[in-house]
């Protein structure tokens, strides 16, 4: 591993380097890491914000929307004079501000059923910061496919989610086991439709890039096999143990799926919390 820092990279992460679980070590673990962040919304703003800061060395940006006023009140990756640009190219603007060693891979496009594995392939771990169930369903699959770590954040109204899936790891669990199938078409209304305080998608990305650092630098417990629940409005998280569905059609011994043909065609609208 490469272990050499310039003098502006030792002052630049003095407090990650100060922390014996990650040192230096852990801070060229976390350079030589490749994360792909799907939606530069909400969840992605901050997400992105810290792992860049972090020095997260390379970091992918998918979302082919472009910000909008109504983004403003939560998406801190955007300000107002960025309104009708790519978000994907706003947040890695916003990134670059911070640290401009690292490296942004912009993919300014949707993911889909034709790119999705070819993407997540091409990064260590995912995250998804997206708003609604035909993509969480597709990234969840094609992590599965790629064997790749997902870890997944989701906000509504004054509520947050959050865990780690890892089915390639013996006894941990994919979304399909806590979720074998995306609830009907209008069920769970979406953000735009019920609202959502800003700030919680702010403390529930944070939460995903600690997830991230966790993953990558091999340290504490990971939440795979473990949701997280916030209830913000009484200030009470809560986390319940998740198990491996043997019958799970995605990662269980029987599974059925072996691409991503069944999330064809996309899904009409995709936009990030
Ligand atoms: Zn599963």
């Amino acid at each position: 591993m490469d272990l050499d820092f310039s003098e502006d990279d030792i002052q630049r992460y003095s407090r990650h380097i100060l922390l014996g679980e990650v040192g230096g070590i852990g801070q060229a673990k976390l350079r030589a890491a490749r994360v792909l962040v799907i939606g530069a919304g909400g969840l992605g703003s901050p997400l992105i914000l810290y792992l860049a800061a972090a020095g997260v060395g390379t970091i992918g940006i998918v979302d082919g929307d472009v910000v909008d006023l109504s983004n403003l009140q939560r998406q801190i990756a955007h300000g107002t004079s960025g309104i009708g640009r790519l978000k994907a190219l706003s947040a890695a603007d916003a990134a670059r501000a911070i640290n401009p060693s690292v490296t942004l891979d912009i993919h300014a496009t949707r993911i889909a059923a034709d790119n999705a594995v070819r993407l997540i392939g091409d990064y260590d771990i995912v995250c998804d910061g997206t708003d609604n169930f035909p993509t969480r369903f597709l990234v969840a699959d094609a992590c599965v496919l790629a064997r790749r770590t997902l870890v997944s954040a989701a906000v509504l109204r004054f509520e947050g989610q959050l865990s780690t899936f890892k089915p390639h790891v013996a006894g941990s669990p994919c979304y399909r086991c806590l979720y074998p199938d995306a609830p009907p078409a209008g069920l769970v209304p979406s953000c735009g439709e019920a609202g959502v305080l800003g700030a919680v998608t702010g403390v529930m990305g944070t939460l995903q890039a600690t997830e991230v650092l966790k993953e990558i630098l091999g340290i504490g417990e990971s939440m795979a096999g473990r949701l997280l629940i916030w209830d913000a409005l009484a200030t009470r998280f809560r986390t319940i143990k998740l198990r491996p569905d043997p019958d799970c059609p995605a990662c269980g011994p029987r599974a059925t799926l072996v691409d991503l043909s069944r999330h064809t065609p996309a899904p009409a609208a995709v936009c990030a919390v």
